[in-house]
């Protein structure tokens, strides 16, 4: 009877990890799926109409204002192949244990810039930036502070349709809180620990209108990890998401500001 009861409980036990793990190899072969299928439009779209820019450059006696065109077109969708290959490349690297090279820097005068350069690209957008400081230093890496913030800021424009963007960031003692605000579709709670995952987007890739691999938020992830900091997930009121970030100042014992 005793030995009958052992051997039911662990084929139960046994039953129930064998389903989780399956669980767990089909959604991620689902999202390798979903990758793959996006990494491959995202790929080639951009080589068509480079392609296309260069053919007919090469083949046609064409105005100086057409070409200039042309070059412009071949010249953003490289810039969209350097931007993929570089978040492939970084998610690779953010795989293994990583130890971010850090400075002394100014994480307002990085949001600054990075705000300056959307404003120019997308001049619709209003990205405003709040705080009580005229300083925020932090011990990190400058590559990877940039690269949060503009996972973050590209997916607010993304996801967001032109409304405006808020980013603030307040001295919480021995951190930096730091928010970032749209006013897009917002992010269900079933989801906000999920599109952390790499490869994950909401929706099904072939119904999904928005271009990304999903691998933008599992860098800001790895990367807010690597320098002891948290990320989470909150609803803006009225709508939209707002990305919440504690980044300490020093992380660990770095040494002295200067
Ligand atoms: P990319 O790798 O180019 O960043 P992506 O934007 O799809 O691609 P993530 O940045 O990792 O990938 O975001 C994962 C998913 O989370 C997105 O596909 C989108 O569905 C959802 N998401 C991210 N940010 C927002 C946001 N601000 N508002 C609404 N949904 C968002
Ligand atoms: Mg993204």
């Amino acid at each position: 009877m005793g030995e009958g009861l052992v051997f039911a409980l662990s084929m139960v036990l046994g039953t129930y990890f064998i389903y989780k793990s399956n669980v767990r190899e089909l959604n991620l072969s689902r999202r390798q799926s979903n990758f793959l299928l996006s990494v491959s439009h995202e790929l080639k779209s951009p080589l068509t109409s480079i392609n296309l820019s260069l053919e007919t450059l090469k083949k046609r006696t064409l105005p100086q204002e057409k070409i200039i065109e042309l070059a412009d077109v071949a010249l953003k969708e490289s810039k969209r192949l350097e931007n993929l290959i570089s978040d492939i490349l970084v998610a690779a690297k953010l795989d293994h244990p990583y130890t971010p090279k850090k400075q002394w820097l100014d994480l307002i005068s990085i949001i600054h810039n990075l705000i300056n350069g959307y404003t120019a690209q997308y001049p619709s957008v209003a990205i405003r930036l709040h705080t009580d400081v005229e300083e925020a230093l932090l011990f990190a890496s400058k590559q990877d502070m940039q690269s949060i913030f503009t996972n973050l800021i590209e997916n607010a424009i993304k996801y967001s349709h032109e409304e405006p963007i808020h980013i603030s960031i307040n001295d919480q003692k021995e951190n930096w809180l730091i928010e970032v605000a749209d006013l897009g579709p917002g992010i269900p709670n079933s989801e906000k620990s999920r599109v952390f995952q790499k490869f994950y987007r909401l929706g099904r890739e072939e119904t999904r209108t928005s271009k990304g691999t999903g691998l933008g938020l599992y860098i800001v992830k790895k990367i807010v990890e690597s320098h002891n900091g948290s990320v989470r997930i909150n609803d803006n009121n009225p709508k939209g998401t707002i990305f919440t970030l504690l980044l300490p100042k020093v992380a660990g014992n770095e040494g002295v500001i200067g």
